[in-house]
C-alpha cells in the first residue's frame, strides 16, 4: 500500500526537513523501516516481516533505501530523493547497512523497527548511540500540510457516514451481539474508501466502562448504551470517531451525563487555539466532567494526535506543555465510564488552524435514541 501523496518533490522535501532536524540534533543518521515513518518519508510501506527494509538517510548525503529484491517491484522510484538497494536471499543486509553508515556513530531509531534489526546491528557495530527517530521526524509528521489535512478530512467523512447511519437507526443493534455489529462496522469502513480497518469498538451496557473494551458476545438489549468507536486509514491516512446511542429509553442520568459530555467535548475544541499547550485543551474538558461530579470517572486523556497513524503526537494530556500550531492534527475524545453501569465518549478529529479549530467530524453529537 502507497499513498496518493507520495511525489518525488514532496518526498526530497520531507527527506531535506528530516537532514536540517537531524544536523540541530547531532544525529549522523536515521535508520526508519517498518512503521509509518517510512512512508513519509520514501512514500513506501514495508510489509511488517522479517526481511530487514531499512532507509538510511544521511544529514549531509544521500537517502538510500535498503529493500529485498523481492519487494523492489513494489517500491516508487524517486531519483533525487532516494537510491533503492535491493538485496537478494543470501546477501548480508545488515552489513549493507553498516557499510552505509560507515564510521557515523550516533543514528536515530525508527520507533516501531523490529527490535531484531537493531539487535543485529548493534552486533555488527557495538558503539553505536541509538536515539528515537521519533526526536528527528516527530515534529515533522506532527504539522500537516493541506494536502494532509484534505486526507484527513476525506477519512472523517467517510466515517461520519457511517455515524449518521448509526444515529439513523440503519444499523440494527438489538439482538445482535457486540462482535456482530463490529463486524458490521468494520464492512462499512471498507466500503466507504478506505483501504483498512484500524478498529471498530462496539461497547455496549456495563462493557463501555472499560474504554478500550473488545468486542465480543454480549448481546444488545433494550436500554442499552452502545458505545461505538472505528477508524480505518483511507489514501494512507486515519478516521476515529466515537458516537454512542441508546436503544429504546435512555436512563435520565445518562441523558444528563451526555449533556456534561458534550459540554465538555465543546469546551475543549474550542481550547484548540494556536499557541494553547495541548494540556490546557485536556484541562478544558476535564473541568466541565469534573464540575458535574463525574471527574473521578474521566480517566483517560483528553486526545491524541493522528495522521499516518492512529495514534501519534501531539497528545492532549496534562503535562504537554506543546504549543498548537497551524496543522496539528488530534482528537478531542473525553469520556465518562461509569464501572459495572455504561460509559460513554464522543470524539472528533480537530486540526488546529489560522482561522481557529476545525472538526473534521460532522456527525451529529447528540445521543441518538434508536
Ligand atoms: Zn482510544
Ligand atoms: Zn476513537
Ligand atoms: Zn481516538
Amino acid at each position: 500500500m502507497s499513498t496518493q501523496l507520495a511525489d518525488p518533490a514532496l518526498i526530497a522535501a520531507r527527506l531535506d526537513r528530516a537532514r536540517a532536524a537531524m544536523r540541530d540534533r547531532g544525529v549522523e543518521a536515521l535508520l526508519v523501516s517498518v512503521g509509518r515513518d517510512l512512508p513519509y518519508l520514501a512514500g513506501y510501506e514495508a510489509m511488517p516481516l522479517e526481511r530487514v527494509t531499512m532507509l538510511v538517510v544521511l544529514p549531509d548525503g544521500e537517502a538510500t533505501l535498503v529493500v529485498p529484491a523481492l519487494e523492489a517491484a513494489r517500491v516508487t522510484e524517486m531519483p533525487g530523493a532516494f537510491t533503492v538497494v535491493p538485496w537478494r536471499e543470501t546477501d548480508d543486509a545488515i552489513g549493507v547497512i553498516a557499510g552505509l553508515l560507515g564510521d557515523r556513530r550516533t543514528v536515530a531509531i525508527g520507533d516501531q523497527m523490529w527490535a531484531r534489526f537493531l539487535v543485529e546491528l548493534l552486533e555488527r557495530m557495538p558503539d553505536l548511540r541509538v536515539l528515537r527517530a521519533v526526536d528527528v521526524v516527530g515534529d515533522l509528521r506532527m504539522v500537516k500540510d493541506d494536502a494532509e489535512i484534505e486526507a484527513l478530512a476525506a477519512a472523517g467523512a467517510a466515517v461520519d457516514g457511517i455515524a449518521a447511519e448509526l444515529q439513523a437507526g440503519r444499523i440494527p443493534l438489538l439482538g445482535r451481539t457486540e462482535a456482530e455489529v463490529s463486524a458490521d462496522l468494520s464492512r462499512r469502513i471498507l466500503e466507504a474508501g478506505h483501504e483498512r480497518v484500524n478498529f471498530a469498538i462496539v461497547a455496549t451496557g456495563p462493557n463501555a466502562a472499560s474504554p478500550h473494551h473488545h468486542p465480543g458476545p454480549r448481546v444488545i438489549e433494550q436500554g442499552d448504551l452502545v458505545l461505538c468507536d472505528f477508524g480505518g486509514t483511507m489514501a494512507g491516512y486515519c478516521s476515529d470517531i466515537t458516537r454512542c446511542v441508546v436503544v429504546g429509553e435512555p436512563d435520565p442520568e445518562v441523558v444528563d451525563a451526555w449533556a456534561v459530555l458534550r459540554a465538555a467535548q465543546q469546551a475543549a475544541v474550542e481550547a484548540a487555539v494556536i499557541g494553547t499547550p495541548c494540556e490546557e485543551v485536556d484541562r478544558a474538558a476535564r473541568r466541565v466532567i469534573a464540575e458535574a461530579g463525574y471527574g473521578d470517572y474521566f480517566i483517560h486523556r483528553t486526545g491524541h494526535g493522528i495522521g499516518m497513524e492512529e495514534h501519534e503526537d501531539p497528545y492532549m494530556v496534562e503535562g504537554n506543555s506543546r504549543p498548537l500550531v497551524a496543522g496539528h492534527a488530534f482528537s478531542v475524545e473525553p469520556g465518562i465510564y461509569v464501572p459495572g453501569r455504561w460509559g460513554m465518549r464522543l470524539e472528533d478529529i480537530v486540526v488546529a488552524t489560522e482561522q481557529g479549530p476545525r472538526r473534521l467530524n460532522r456527525a451529529d453529537h447528540a445521543l441518538a435514541v434508536v
